[in-house]
């Protein structure tokens, strides 16, 4: 059993053989297919089980395949001229496990029109703000560094059509959840319905399913 089990577009395919992904793990298995049905999904999956790739595979494939990026077919008026409007964002709890994503996302886009992006606290603001000028398809981002850069209207999430809350059991824990509504529901994000949400947690606690149910529409439910 491979990659090939699911229909990705050649150069997704080519990046995940050279990435020497052979088998996919079990989050990519059941994850991947429910994410191309355009379905939200709660995982229940820990550090480790390739739930990196598992989002980030799908969602690059539609984002190249469905047209935005490539200009190909019109996305809501959006147009790879708007280069502040991410199409997809990835919450992260910290800079290092945001790094480990975005390198993670330039593997896959490697050679594809698809641009990854990464912000995080601690860092230059200047500096991340010059790259996201070279265009932003998929943005990732820690909370209160996005929440900044939301309030100086440096992002727009008019046209975030991919929402994925990474270790949103982690992120809670460390007191981001002002921020993260924040960022979901006092932004122009479409709404609940409008977009694909993703969530990861390696737990399943109340203020998780609390979060699911204001942020999920009619979700899967998988426990790896
Ligand atoms: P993650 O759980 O996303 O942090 O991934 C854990 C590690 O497994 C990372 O170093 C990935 O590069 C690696 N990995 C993820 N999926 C696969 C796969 N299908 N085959 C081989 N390695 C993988």
């Amino acid at each position: 059993e491979d990659f090939s089990q699911v229909e990705l577009t050649p150069i997704i395919a080519a990046n995940i053989e050279s990435a020497h992904y052979t088998k996919p793990t079990p989050v990519q298995k059941h994850a991947i297919p429910v994410i191309l049905n355009e379905r939200d999904l709660m995982a229940c999956a820990q550090t480790g089980s390739g739930k990196t790739a598992a989002f980030l595979i799908p969602i690059l494939h539609r984002l190249l395949v469905c047209g935005p990026v490539t200009g190909a077919q019109s996305f809501g008026g959006y147009s790879s001229r708007r280069k502040q409007f991410p199409l997809a964002l990835v919450l992260a709890p910290t800079r290092e496990l945001a790094t480990q994503i975005f390198d993670e996302a330039r593997k896959f886009s490697y050679r594809s029109r698809a641009r990854p992006c990464v912000v995080y606290g601690g860092a230059n603001v200047a500096d991340q703000m010059r790259d996201l000028d070279r265009g932003c398809h998929l943005l990732v981002a820690t909370p209160g560094r996005l929440v900044d850069m939301l309030d100086r209207g440096k992002i727009s999430l008019e046209y975030c059509k991919f929402l994925v809350l990474d270790e949103a059991d982690r992120m809670l824990d460390m007191g981001f959840e002002p921020q993260i509504r924040r960022i979901v529901e006092e932004n122009n994000m479409p709404p609940t319905g409008d977009r694909q949400t993703l969530m990861f947690s390696a737990t399943f606690p109340k203020e998780i399913q609390m979060l699911a149910r204001d942020f999920l529409h009619d979700y899967i439910f998988l426990t790896i």
